[in-house]
């Protein structure tokens, strides 16, 4: 059982009474100082345990509480930090605490509860376990079961969708316990990743596609004849903004995504600047949110479905949307597509993706790294983040960067957390320029572009975030881009371009019906808040489009 760790001189028995609603599922490890801790934290280890969340007074009596929290997790990286100051001290230390949790040194400054049912408290602790149990290897509660005799890179990817789409997964080897009962209730030819999902029959996955397909169905399952009133392409922010607002104002509405929901979104480990969330929100658990709230107004999701042809429909026809499973014709058509990774172009590291080597923060592959040397590449802010979610888990992280310093690229609050970390080390003026290993990734080549001295380093891990480019190719000539392929709208289109000596409107394309939002778009401000604002922004002209006033 995870425990947390409760640690006070002298409100003890105030947090261990307060975290009794807690012990069913969690040891409750008491604490009189930061050392004690250390020792019972050391004890919980050997015993082979984990420790959830470590809860701290504000005052210690033999060390400062940032230092505290600084050896905490130097032995568990993995659990969540909260200091509940008593009532008598929140004022008087929340000034010199706070800057602490706005560098990630903690997850929340909470005042102690004063009384029985503080749910304000609790749902406070409630949301960073839950946040620390999406982040464990092995989830006690699984929706689906994944039957492998290894971890190669189909069966992390399957993981990696799961995931991303809010079920939880688990690998068995086959002649598990588990393995064997769920081999023996497969029809057919056995094969591996064998797939087996609550109330469905299991399959034997060739791709991820095999997995959202038996889950979540294909376009084909809605009547060709059908027209709906908009298909949404992408779910990241922008197309899942749109879908809410679209589905909730009593639009048909269809959304079609090449891989899980959330978009890059869905790849970071912790959006802290989300309007409303006050200790962040992971980028999977905010996309689920948007998705269960677009699925209540009655939007239909397909996911695992790229959209790889938009023809556009003139004078009153539909326009329609193909994928390999098949077509979906609708009134409207918002663009959501956002941007994709670019890639590293060194082959033999190509060849190894999957297999050790990610593009993007792989959230999934993260928890593969225990104890293990990895590697970032990138200086921006997704690059940051990407290293703060591994140290989690590595023994190791190196931050590679191209240019002399961070500053320019990366905000200062994550300069300041990797700072902070242990086990992040930053390594700049630094290219990867080779890599290898059997089977998976196990070295990599660096560069150093002031000396040219090339060097080689073990390595478990490649995690590469080295900024994105639109992904537009499926559009029509008709839909106008810039010259980088971002979807031209409103007054950013060239004028010769212009119907009836007008622009389009706002987030109107150059094809009337279709529209754009989010990264996709040229100029757009590649934040989630604003992908999901202009997401929303949207329906409203999709509205005037499907319904025009009358002259
Ligand atoms: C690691 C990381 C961390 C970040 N952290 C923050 C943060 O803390 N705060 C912040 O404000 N912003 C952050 N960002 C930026 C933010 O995530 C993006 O600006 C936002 O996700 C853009 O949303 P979008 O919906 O326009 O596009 P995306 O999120 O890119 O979503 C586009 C979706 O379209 C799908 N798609 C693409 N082509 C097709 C096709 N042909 N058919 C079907 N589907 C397709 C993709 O699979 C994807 O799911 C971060 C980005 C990354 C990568």
């Amino acid at each position: 059982m995870p425990s947390i760790v409760l640690v006070s001189a002298e409100h003890a028995a105030t947090l261990v009474d307060e975290f009794g609603r807690y012990a069913r599922d969690y040891d409750l490890r008491p604490a009189t100082s930061c050392s004690e801790a250390l020792q019972v934290t050391a004890d919980i280890r050997a015993e082979g345990g984990t420790v959830a969340m470590f809860v701290t007074d504000s005052v210690l009596p033999d060390a400062e509480v940032m230092h505290a929290f600084a050896k905490w997790r130097e032995l568990v990286p993995t659990a969540r930090r909260v200091i509940t100051a008593h009532w008598d001290r929140f004022l008087l230390d929340a000034d010199r605490l706070r800057p602490g949790m706005a560098k990630g040194k903690y997850d929340a400054y909470l005042l102690m509860p004063r009384g029985p049912r503080d749910e304000e408290f609790h749902f406070a602790v409630t949301d960073l376990l839950s946040d620390w149990g999406s982040t464990v290897p092995d989830p006690e509660v699984v929706s689906v079961k994944i039957i492998s005799p290894s971890r190669d890179a189909l069966t992390l990817a399957i993981r990696d969708f799961l995931d991303r789409m809010g079920m939880p997964s688990r690998v068995w080897h086959p002649t598990s316990e588990v393995g064997r009962h769920v081999l023996s209730q497969h029809a057919g030819e056995v094969g591996f990743p064998l797939v087996y999902s609550v109330n469905r029959t299991s399959i034997v996955a060739t791709s991820v596609r095999d997995v959202a397909l038996n889950l979540y169905g294909a376009p084909t399952d809605i009547d060709l004849d059908h027209v709906v009133d908009v298909a949404v392409v992408g779910a990241g922010p922008a197309g899942l903004a749109t879908a809410v607002y679209a589905a909730s104002e009593g639009l048909s509405t269809v959304v079609l995504e090449a891989e899980a929901i959330g978009g890059q979104a869905g790849t970071s480990s912790m959006i802290r600047n989300y309007l409303g969330f006050p200790r962040g929100i992971s980028g999977m658990r905010l996309a689920q949110r948007a998705r269960n709230q677009a699925l209540r107004f009655g939007t239909r999701f397909f996911t695992g479905q790229v959209v790889d042809e938009l023809r556009a429909g003139y004078d009153g026809a539909p326009h329609v949307i193909r994928t390999d499973s098949g077509e979906v014709r609708a009134r409207s058509v918002v663009i959501a597509t956002g941007v994709a990774y670019r890639k590293l172009r060194v082959e033999p590291l190509e060849q190894l993706v999957g297999l050790g080597v990610y593009y993007g923060a792989a959230m999934t592959a993260a928890r593969e790294m225990e104890d293990q040397d990895v590697f970032v590449v990138g200086g921006g802010n997704s690059a940051g983040q990407a290293a703060v979610h591994l140290s989690r888990f590595a023994r190791s992280v190196t931050l590679l960067v191209r240019r002399p310093e961070l500053a320019e690229t990366m905000s200062s609050y994550l300069i300041d957390e990797i700072d902070f970390n242990p086990r992040i080390s930053v390594r700049t003026c630094t290219s990867v320029v080779d890599g290898g290993g059997e089977g998976r990734l196990e070295w990599l080549g660096l560069q150093d572009s002031q000396t040219g001295e090339r060097t080689r380093v073990p390595a478990y891990g490649l995690f590469l975030l080295l900024g994105a480019d639109p992904y537009c190719t499926w559009l029509p000539d008709a839909v106008a881009r810039d010259e980088r392929g971002f979807v031209l709208t409103g007054r950013d289109v060239p004028q010769n371009r212009w119907t009836g000596g007008l622009p389009p409107e706002n987030l109107a394309t150059t094809v009337p019906g279709i529209f754009a939002a989010g990264d996709i778009r040229a100029g757009s401000m590649k934040r989630v808040a604003s992908a999901s604002g202009e997401g929303a922004s949207v329906v409203p002209l999709v509205h005037a489009w499907l319904a025009p006033e009358p002259a």
